[in-house]
């Protein structure tokens, strides 16, 4: 089995991506080319943002809206410990000094209390924390409504960054992903919801200085050619991968996002009569794109080595939390500040997952599971 069926999806839209991409051989504008305009305008208007720009990957997609506020070094942003570590990464990159707050039990996304109280009682000079950084765990998005209205009971003047990287075409109270806080970052890693053939991300925002700036910040801060108006980096997308975006995009929206969730049901169905296994919740205000499909169980390791002897891959999302990674040993946050993000990362597990999935393939899962706790 494998983990994602991306080969049964190629198969499925081989003539639109092959046609597309022919085209950029032929045209021959490889970088800006007229696929990139298409793909941003169909990301703008599907997620109700005002702009879209492609740029090279989630990650830089990231970095990108962090120097479009001028996060610079000895600044603070708040973030979450259970996350990919581009996230805190793109923080440090530029210097700047990660605050992780613990993520809830139920979603395994930041904990719109504990911000609130770190926000109300700071550990830093709060003149210093510029921002936060929430991320759409596994493809469910946070309690956006608890997260913007502790940052403004908090009076400070903190900006309110989406790392979207694994909820592109999630929703939450009628709202897509990447329309939440003043930039939205998200990337099309071949293995995200919505992926290309190779590296690519987007930044969405409805505020148009922060898009002109990041327009800039994506092609070397040029504002006009060879004019360099500040630092920047070569962000941008090339067309190859926009034409794939391109001839995946109406599948994934009108079949994809719906058989994610449906194998996601499945799971849960046959999953929640095992003793043992923790299934994931969704709250009821939001739709997940199912980035992963993630479990808490016990004996994690051995469940794991038991599917994987039965030809059933499964991975780790993500064994170590932040604060516990060699990288960020220097910000002294000991093992047991974080008590969730310890736990989930030590339990969880993700399970194989993709639209494509089949009902006897969650049959097979699942009682590859059973068989273990019996
Ligand atoms: C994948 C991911 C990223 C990085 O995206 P890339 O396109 O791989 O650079 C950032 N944040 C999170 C939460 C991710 O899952």
């Amino acid at each position: 089995m494998d983990f994602c069926n991306l080969k049964s999806q190629y198969s499925l839209v081989k003539e639109d991506i092959d046609r597309r991409v022919l085209a950029v051989f032929e045209h021959g504008r490889y970088i800006f080319g007229p696929e990139i305009t298409e793909l941003e305008k169909k990301c703008a208007e599907f997620c109700g943002v005002k702009h879209a720009l492609a740029v090279s990957s989630g990650t830089d997609a990231l970095l990108m809206g962090l120097m479009a506020y001028d996060v610079k070094p000895g600044d603070y942003v708040i973030t979450t410990p259970f996350t990919f570590i581009a996230t805190a990464e793109m923080i440090a990159l530029l210097g700047a000094i990660p605050l992780f707050v613990d993520i809830e039990e139920t979603t395994y996304n930041i904990d719109p209390a504990k911000l609130g109280e770190m926000l109300k009682n700071p550990p830093v000079d709060k003149s210093k924390i510029r921002g936060v950084i929430t991320v759409d765990l596994y493809g469910q998005m946070p309690d956006y409504e608890a997260i913007e209205k502790v940052i403004k009971e908090s009076g400070l003047d903190l900006f309110l960054m989406e790392d979207a990287a694994q909820s592109f075409g999630a929703m939450q109270r009628g709202k897509r992903a990447c329309a939440f806080g003043d930039i939205g970052a998200t990337s099309f890693f071949p293995s995200k919801p919505l992926g290309c053939y190779g590296d690519g991300g987007m930044v969405f925002t409805n505020c148009d200085k922060l898009a002109e700036k990041m327009g800039w910040i994506r092609n070397h801060g040029q504002n006009e050619r060879y004019c360099h108006k500040i630092v920047g980096i070569n962000g941008r997308l090339d067309s190859v991968q926009a034409a794939v975006l391109l001839g995946k995009f109406d599948l994934f929206v009108n079949k994809e996002i719906d058989g994610r969730d449906k194998v996601a049901s499945m799971y849960t169905e046959k999953l929640s009569k095992i003793k043992g296994v923790k299934t994931p919740a969704v709250t009821d205000f939001n739709r997940s794109v199912w980035a992963q499909y993630s479990i808490m169980v016990e004996d994690r390791d051995a469940l794991a080595a038991h599917l994987n002897s039965k030809g059933i891959p499964t991975a780790v999302h993500y064994p170590i939390p932040l604060h516990m990674q060699e990288v960020f040993s220097g910000l002294g946050v000991k093992k047991g500040a974080l008590p969730v993000s310890e736990k989930v990362a030590a339990h969880i597990m993700s399970l194989p997952m993709c639209a494509y999935k089949t009902q006897e393939d969650i049959n097979t899962v699942a009682e590859a599971i059973a068989e273990y706790y019996k």
